[in-house]
């Protein structure tokens, strides 16, 4: 993506069993919506090995680390940070300021699963909202880093994927990296 930031997600928190679903999907969407890594805690390895499995399969480059260090992350972080929280300014007002601070330097994006610390907002550069409203970490990541890349996001590359998938208006069709050769070819 041209001039884009580059963008990790930090996920703070995660009870296991009842956040599995939502802490995968967040890596899933960090993923596929443009940023370059995902920091998820230490219990979250079912959704460690998906995200990972995932950018093995449909490809990268995307990063996935685990650590509970949150605190250390935030205060040794080189760049701006942004807290995603419904009590903060809302996007469309401060996602233009925010966007051209990502320019210079490296975006890391907070989110939370429970109650997020207050130390979070005072760390954070910006204290963000999509819309005032309680919803989700997932619901609200998307928003954010589709504001962020103005769109860009979805006609990202993926590089070194074994499988992709071909846009269709019925049904499914799934290449693999050689087949997707041939076609490139012609001769598939
Ligand atoms: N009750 C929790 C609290 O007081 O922090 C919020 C739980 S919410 C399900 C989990 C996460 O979703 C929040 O930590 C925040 O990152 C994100 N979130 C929920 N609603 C949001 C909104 N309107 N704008 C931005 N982020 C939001």
């Amino acid at each position: 993506m041209d001039d884009a930031p580059e963008v990790a997600v930090l996920r703070l928190g995660h009870r296991p069993g009842r956040d599995d679903r939502m802490t995968t999907h967040v890596a899933l969407t960090a993923r596929a919506l443009g940023a370059t890594r995902v920091i998820l805690p230490d219990d979250a390895s079912d959704a460690v090995d998906t995200a990972r499995s995932v950018t093995e399969r449909f490809g990268g480059p995307f990063a996935v680390e685990q650590d509970d260090s949150w605190r250390a992350r935030l205060r040794e972080w080189d760049g701006i940070v942004v807290h995603l929280t419904m009590y903060g300014e809302p996007v469309q007002t401060v996602g233009t300021e925010v966007r051209e601070a990502g320019r210079t330097a490296p975006v890391l994006v907070v989110i939370g699963a429970e109650k997020v610390p207050f130390d979070v907002y005072e760390a954070a550069d910006w204290n963000v909202a999509v819309t005032n409203q309680p919803h989700s970490e997932v619901a609200s990541l998307a928003v954010f880093l589709d504001r962020l890349y103005q769109g860009q996001e979805l006609d990202c590359e993926w590089a070194d994927a074994e499988r992709r998938v071909v846009p269709r208006a019925t049904g499914k069709r799934v290449v693999e990296a050689g087949e997707n050769e041939r076609h490139a070819d012609g001769d598939g």
